[in-house]
């Protein structure tokens, strides 16, 4: 009897620590900084280290969102190949290249584009569009509604900063 009791004290325990850690990932994806915040491009190239493994272990993309504002946010992105065809309806986005090289395909029309979720289209390459290179430094501004996609050359990869902005609905 007394046994039974303690299994379901640590049946319930279980449950709520898993209910404690989803209500925190929920907070910590939602936590808006108030502050400054500032990144040494050492400290960024650190907080990019675990992409690489990440990359490699999944699509070639990895990120990871650096902090939450009203209407922006940024992200630190490590690809090693090819990404997808990005179309963001309601957000503008601008990179800032750390390091390594890509090609940034824009504009254009997305070949076998679906929707991924409200007011996200990803599509397997762009017809018609227009080729930059990027490399180390580099500043780009894609507007929202406009299709872009990263190359990466064979043996390359690309860590960039991306500023998220959210632009009124047109
Ligand atoms: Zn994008």
């Amino acid at each position: 009897m007394e046994l039974m009791h303690k299994r379901k004290w640590i049946r319930v325990e279980k449950k709520y620590v898993v209910l404690c850690i989803c209500a925190l990932s929920l907070a910590t994806a939602l936590a808006q900084s108030a502050g400054v915040d500032a990144y040494s491009p050492k400290e960024l190239e650190r907080m990019a280290q675990p992409l690489h493994a990440q990359a490699d272990a999944g699509n070639g993309t990895a990120s990871r969102v650096l902090a939450n504002y009203p209407g922006h946010y940024t992200m630190l992105i490590y690809r090693d190949k090819d990404g997808e065809v990005e179309v963001h309806q309601r957000f503008a986005d601008i990179i800032l290249v750390m390091s390594g090289k890509a090609t940034l395909i824009t504009g254009g029309t997305t070949q076998n584009g679906k929707v991924v979720k409200p007011g996200e289209i990803r599509g397997t390459s762009i017809a018609g569009g227009s080729q930059s290179k990027l490399e180390e430094g580099d500043l780009v501004h894609i507007p929202a509604n406009t299709p872009h996609q990263l190359l990466i050359p064979p043996g390359n990869s690309i860590t960039y900063i991306t500023i998220k902005v959210e632009t009124p609905a047109s």
